[in-house]
């Protein structure tokens, strides 16, 4: 919505993303146990609820409650992992919204606006990439010039195509890629953005916010 008002498309999707807790168990797990085949994962809480999750509600949405029908499929997941837990009780479900971007990479830094920037896109992994998320962010509003390891993650990838694919990494299912309408939309996300020429070209740094030519839209 903030790109919007400034002008220009992000190439952004917003998904529900589920999590459960069951009623609470004396200490069972002492790790957080993730099964790349299905998406699911586990981890038992202090209160000794497990703490459940996996795969993203695949429809665009801001509703934060997510479908019975993923939620079937995440804990049937997690059975395939401890079918003990078939005797568990869930206590409480939810879903909370991330902000999926086609390679499932941030985007950090300058916007086509000048003295504009971002730091969104984080998906499913925005929690323990954060650290290096903020640093690189301070070093490009404090220098004016990108950190060497958000260099990457600009949003001129998406008009050069030089696109990051960090699905493995952020445990996204093959199937779930595969099924994922986004994925299939990237290719003309990148057409949709049109050549802009800001009447104001210095950022607060006093130089040119060179953004590898990602223009405004029109
Ligand atoms: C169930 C679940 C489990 C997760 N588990 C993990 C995990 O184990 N590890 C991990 O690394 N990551 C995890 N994540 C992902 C992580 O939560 C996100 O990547 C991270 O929160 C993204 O941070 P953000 O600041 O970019 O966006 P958000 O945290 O979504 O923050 C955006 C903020 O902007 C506010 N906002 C939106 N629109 C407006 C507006 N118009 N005006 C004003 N404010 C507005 C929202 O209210 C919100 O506070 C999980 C997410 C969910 C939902």
């Amino acid at each position: 919505m903030l790109a919007k008002l400034a002008g220009f498309r992000l190439p952004i999707t917003s998904y529900a993303l589920q999590a459960m807790v069951t009623e609470p168990l004396k200490p069972a797990l002492d790790t957080v146990v993730l099964s790349p085949g299905t998406g699911a994962y586990v981890s038992q809480s202090d209160k000794g609820e497990m703490v459940i999750g996996a795969s993203l509600d695949l429809f665009p949405s801001y509703a934060q409650r997510g479908s019975f029908a993923v939620l079937q499929g995440i804990v049937a997941a997690t059975l395939a992992l401890f079918p003990s837990f078939s005797r568990l009780r869930l206590l409480r479900q939810w879903a909370g919204i991330v902000d999926v971007v086609h390679d499932s990479s941030p985007i950090i830094g300058p916007t086509p606006v000048p003295g504009l920037y971002i730091n969104c896109g984080w998906g499913t992994g925005g929690f323990k990439a954060i650290p290096a998320g903020g640093w690189t962010l301070a070093h490009v509003l404090a220098t004016g010039r990108n950190h060497e390891l958000a260099e990457p993650f600009q949003l001129g990838r998406f008009i050069t195509g030089r696109l990051i694919d960090e699905a493995a990494a952020a445990g996204s299912r093959t199937d779930d890629a595969a099924h994922m309408p986004v994925v299939r939309i990237a290719r003309r996300e990148r057409v949709r953005l049109r050549r802009h020429h800001s009447p104001h070209p210095a950022g607060p740094c006093g130089k040119r916010c060179d953004l590898g030519r990602i223009p405004l839209l029109s």
